[in-house]
């Protein structure tokens, strides 16, 4: 914890008192601001209170008096309906603005230096290998904001410290100041409309990730997607270093990956190469964008395209994406706990073709039908959950699978099978293209448990412990 002192002898308001909002109420108050929390959720409330943290019933205060409402990006701005507080600070026409956006102007004021990452996919994936990146080049590096740590319990900014952010939309959307020497927008493809309300305006807010940039700055800008594409040409007014990023498609000036070879090409010139498709932790063409992204971030920073190349081999990988945790006798384990739909399930069943693979929980509509394509990937499925009766009838007739039910009879069914066979590159897949709630509380907890069950088989060697948080920072 670290003073704001940006806003000192200020008068702020602090709706939303989960992680990040009591780290800034309390960095507000040591920083010298006079601060108003407050939450909608009275256990929230007392909490806090007990905590020693300075409430004010929002309700009851005059918003003319404050310079800004800083407000929790989980609290709707615009859509469905703004909040209250929203309201409240419009009508006395006060900024409102996140605990992100104080901490950027902390980091401004101190010449700290500030990565940010946005896009629909491959959020956590970037921010994570860029920590990890810049930290192997001895750089002094911290990785936070949407994933890891809120941003005031992160180290207190000094010059030429990085932080690599992780920020959603929401986040963006109470960043009016967000001017990162590096910029990344991954992709973008329709989600969170409910709270954007249309596809322009969720569009609009991920462009200002490169709007207020100018020619100390790089912007690294997926083009594989029509949005992203028309983002990265209008970046192009800033100033900044706009660098093309596809994964489809080679380009004579960007960053391309689109056979597994990342190619960092200026003015048709190339210059470097580093094949990606060995790396353990970067399978798959949409990890090959995030390796893109991850290189033109360390390139930005000066760090040279070998020491690049060997930091992304060591990565470990994000747990529950696509994590491989074991091996045994040539046989691998891995942990996509994460895929809780098929359009995630599809990106793991693409990345390897020798697969032994677990699936089922809460299905969602449309079940496994569109992973049907891939099914030539995977040798035997071992089905789990809710969903074993509607999957079993997707699958009957394409390949073999066993009605397993609990994870732990999966993991033991598919390697006795994976081992039988014994067929080169053989892994075993939890990615189950469902929810976990009937047996699990979250993904996460489920992933743990798959880690557990592996863990458990004679043998094995494993790579990661399945502590969720290990591979996260
Ligand atoms: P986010 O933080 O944006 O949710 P993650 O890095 O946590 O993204 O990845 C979540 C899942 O999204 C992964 O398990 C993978 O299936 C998929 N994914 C990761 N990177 C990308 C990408 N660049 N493009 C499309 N899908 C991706």
């Amino acid at each position: 914890m670290f003073p704001a002192r940006t806003f000192q002898g200020k008068r702020v308001a602090v709706f939303g008192l989960a992680r990040s909002g009591t780290a800034c109420v309390e960095a507000l108050q040591l920083g010298g601001a006079e601060v108003h929390a407050w939450d909608d959720s009275n256990p929230a409330v007392e909490k806090a209170r007990a905590q020693g943290l300075p409430i004010t019933n929002l309700h009851g205060l005059d918003f003319s008096g404050l310079d800004a409402l800083v407000l929790s990006p989980g609290v709707p701005l615009t859509h469905p309906e703004p909040h209250w507080t929203v309201l409240k600070a419009r009508h006395a026409g006060i900024e409102i603005i996140g605990d992100t956006e104080v901490f950027a102007r902390e980091a401004d004021a101190a010449g700290a230096l500030i990565v940010g990452i946005t896009g629909t996919n491959g959020k956590s994936t970037t921010t994570a290998l860029i920590g990890h990146v810049l930290q192997s080049a001895g750089l002094d590096a911290e990785v936070g904001g949407n994933i890891g740590k809120a941003v005031f319990l992160l180290s207190q900014p000094i010059k030429n410290r990085i932080y690599v952010l992780e920020l959603s939309s929401f986040q963006i959307d109470l960043m009016p100041g967000l001017k990162p020497r590096v910029g990344i927008l991954t992709n973008l493809s329709p989600d969170h409309l409910d709270r954007h309300g249309n596809m322009e305006n969720y569009s609009a807010v991920k462009a200002r990730m490169f709007a207020r940039q100018s020619k100390a700055d790089t912007a690294l800008c997926g083009v594989d997607d029509g949005w992203s594409a028309s983002i990265a040409d209008k970046a192009r007014q800033s100033g900044a270093d706009v660098r093309r990023v596809s994964v489809v498609e080679g380009l004579a000036d960007g960053i391309t990956a689109f056979d597994g070879i990342l190619r960092d090409r200026r003015k048709g010139l190339t210059k470097a190469e580093i094949d990606l498709r060995s790396m353990p932790a970067l399978k798959g063409r949409h990890n090959w964008q995030n390796a893109c992204m991850a290189y033109g971030a360390a390139r930005a920073f000066g760090v040279a395209p070998d020491v690049i190349e060997r930091a992304m081999a060591s990565f470990p990988g994000l747990a529950h994406r696509m994590q491989r945790v074991a091996s045994v006798g040539g046989i691998s384990f891995v942990n996509d706990s994460k895929a809780t739909n098929a359009d995630a399930a599809e990106k793991a069943l693409s990345s390897f073709d020798t697969i032994y693979w677990i699936a089922g929980g809460l299905a969602k509509a449309g079940g496994i039908e569109p992973l049907k394509p891939l099914f030539g990937n995977v040798v035997r499925t071992y089905l789990i959950g809710q969903a074993t009766e509607d999957f079993a009838a997707t699958l009957a007739g394409s390949m073999p699978f066993e009605k397993s039910g609990t994870l732990d009879k999966a993991v033991v069914s598919a390697l006795r099978d994976a081992r039988a066979d014994g067929r080169k590159d053989a892994v075993v897949l939890l990615s189950p293209a469902c929810a976990s709630f009937d047996q699990y509380p979250n993904f996460e907890v489920r992933g743990d448990a798959f880690v557990k069950a592996v863990a458990a088989l004679p043998g094995v060697q494993m790579t990661c412990d399945g502590d969720a948080h290990a591979a996260r920072t």
